[in-house]
């Protein structure tokens, strides 16, 4: 059902935003008619943040706008693409003005940022959700693809780990940290950063990567799965904020990291053969990914190690975490 006399996508998603010289056609028609460059392939990712799922009431309408945003062009990094289209779909209870400002500032930024341009989109009357349709472009083969990982290859991420799962933790009540930490983390989870240089630059040096949505543990279970490889992990090497460190045990922040999601960094392999490369590169990045494992030849084991020995997880100190709710 449309909304009315007037269009909600350009009355808030299309004056004085980024324009394109590749885009032939924008909102307006039926469709948009968009020039892919020669020797180039498309990348297309979607996601959907559902009321009540993936986020609630509290959550500020830029928040929203940024973060649909933020997580299909974190799904573009993780392929190696550089942003450029993107197509909007919401749903809305009703019309409300000052949600729709809020929301279309929180998308504009990235937009802005990443000079990339809303070229379609739809509005429909019914419990808040949004879907957010975002293509990038990428040199014919040179995609980062899950399936690439080889025995003996190192193991990176990108960022800090746990951050996102801590700010839920809290709202949920399982966990309560000092104010400062809490607007860190919440930060975190509200306006993630999507790792689309870093991306771009692992083209022709990752074997194989991902974005953490779900939690290191299970996004990098897709690789070894899609790749048919076991990995060994460090836990002890996993990149850790000061805020996450500070507020919970040790093996509570790992655990945090290993399973909570919402992170948006990037997990990814390099072989021996491309670490020189890699080291290069990323002398200039100014948050050099960490090292945190290797990739073993055990199909879909993944062993977490601490000295080399196996790491328990947190179950053990439960009792030790004075104040904080037990994780899961
Ligand atoms: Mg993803």
């Amino acid at each position: 059902m449309a909304f009315g006399e007037f269009d909600l996508i350009s009355t808030y998603f299309t004056q004085r935003w980024p324009n394109r010289a590749d885009v032939e056609l924008g909102v307006g028609d039926d469709g948009a008619i968009l020039n892919v460059p020669e020797e180039n392939q498309l990348v297309v990712v979607t996601d959907t943040m559902v009321s009540g799922v993936h986020f609630d009431e509290q959550t500020p309408a830029r928040a929203i706008g940024h973060k649909i945003a933020a997580v299909n062009l974190s799904d573009l990094a993780a392929m190696g693409a550089e942003p450029a289209w993107l197509s909007l779909a919401i749903t809305l209870p009703e019309v409300d003005h000052e949600w729709l400002t809020s929301f279309s500032h929180g998308l504009r930024e990235i937009c802005d940022y990443y000079d990339c341009q809303l070229v379609g989109g739809d509005t429909t009357r019914g419990p808040l959700s949004v879907t957010l349709t975002a293509h990038g472009l990428l040199p014919k083969g040179h995609a980062l693809r899950r399936d690439g990982a080889k025995p003996g290859d190192w193991i990176y991420v990108s960022g800090t780990l746990g951050d996102a799962g801590l700010a839920l933790a809290c709202q949920q009540q399982r966990c309560k940290v000092s104010d400062s930490h809490y607007r860190r983390v919440l930060e975190r989870l509200y306006f993630p950063s999507p790792r689309v240089a870093l991306g771009q630059n692992l083209r022709d040096v990752a074997s194989s990567a991902i974005d953490i949505s779900d939690g290191l543990q299970a996004d990098l279970g897709h690789i070894l799965k899609a790749s048919n490889v076991g990995a060994r992990l460090d836990v002890d090497e996993i990149p850790l904020s000061m805020a996450l460190t500070e507020s919970v045990t040790a093996d509570l922040a790992i655990q945090f990291a290993l399973s909570s999601g919402d992170d948006y960094e990037l997990c990814f392999t390099v072989p021996e053969s491309r670490r020189g490369v890699f080291d290069t590169l990323m002398a200039r990045h100014p948050a050099k990914p960490t090292c945190i494992g290797r990739v073993t030849s055990e199909p879909g084991k993944l062993r977490l190690e601490r000295d080399g020995e196996p790491w328990q997880g947190p179950e053990a100190d439960t009792e030790s975490v004075g104040g904080y709710e037990h994780f899961r």
